[in-house]
């Protein structure tokens, strides 16, 4: 299990894409059930607030740094982590993984024609895949038997923050074998309806300043980031780090 690193009370895991991706796919292969939460300091900003929601955060055997903003907190905080974990790459290295292995995904999240795109662009590009089944995510009926009649060994759950953490925390025990992954708004990624920033964003550590470019609508949602280092210096300046 890997090194966690407390971020304003997140205990993030340190660990790569490869590695998350690694542990992910031992832990298929051991028949264990493994949850993943991806925030970012959106998503730590608002959890943080209610101490029910932080628990039911921390309850995830891996914690992944999906936000820039997370990282630059770990490090003044004098944690370093080992970089950015986007809770997207994870699953792509998982697909690349499963390919070989011929894991069997389930698609959980978005309006239903996003679910089907997304599926077929998965099977074109991770030949060796199954998608056992996909389930859009406005329904109102409970799906957690549904999805876990599939047997899937690994579940991508595409609710947003919040929604998709409550429902992986309240259906866990409905599987067995499964990687059970937080990833927001992945489906709409692998569906093509939104595009991933290009590498040059990703790598100067700018893809926060793309998806501003790109959705302003997220201004107002994106001030998280600043408050969230303030924050964090906040705690740094009352010596508690
Ligand atoms: N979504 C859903 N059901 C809902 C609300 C949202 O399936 O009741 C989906 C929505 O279609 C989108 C994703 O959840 O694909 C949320 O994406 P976003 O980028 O907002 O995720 P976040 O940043 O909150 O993790």
């Amino acid at each position: 299990m890997f090194e966690k690193i407390n971020v304003l009370g997140a205990e993030i895991s340190n660990a790569t894409v490869d590695e998350v991706a690694d542990y992910l796919a031992l832990r298929v292969a051991q028949k264990e059930n493994t949850v993943v939460y991806t925030p970012n300091s959106e998503i730590i900003e608002q959890f943080r607030k209610d101490e029910t929601l932080l628990e039911l955060l921390n309850s995830a055997d891996v914690l992944t740094a999906d936000g820039i903003g997370v990282v630059y907190g770990a490090k003044i905080l004098g944690t370093p982590l080992k970089g950015r974990t986007a809770g997207y790459d994870v699953a792509c290295r998982l697909l690349e993984i499963g390919a070989k292995k011929g894991f069997r995904f389930f698609l959980y999240g978005s309006r239903e024609e996003v679910c089907q795109s997304a599926k077929e662009n998965l099977l074109k590009r991770y030949p060796g895949i199954e998608i056992v089944g996909t389930q859009n995510g406005y329904t109102k009926e409970p799906v957690g038997e549904r999805i876990a009649s599939t047997s899937p060994d690994v579940v991508f759950v595409c609710l947003g923050a919040k929604k998709q953490e409550q429902w992986i925390y309240e259906n866990k025990h409905l599987f067995s074998g499964t990687a059970l992954l937080g990833i927001g708004g992945s489906m709409d990624v692998f569906a093509g309806v939104v595009k991933r920033a290009p590498d040059f964003f990703i790598k100067l550590n700018l893809e926060w300043f793309y998806r501003l470019i790109k959705q302003p609508s997220r201004f107002i949602r994106m001030l998280a980031l600043p408050r969230f280092l303030w924050q964090v210096v906040l705690e740094k300046l009352k010596g508690n780090r």
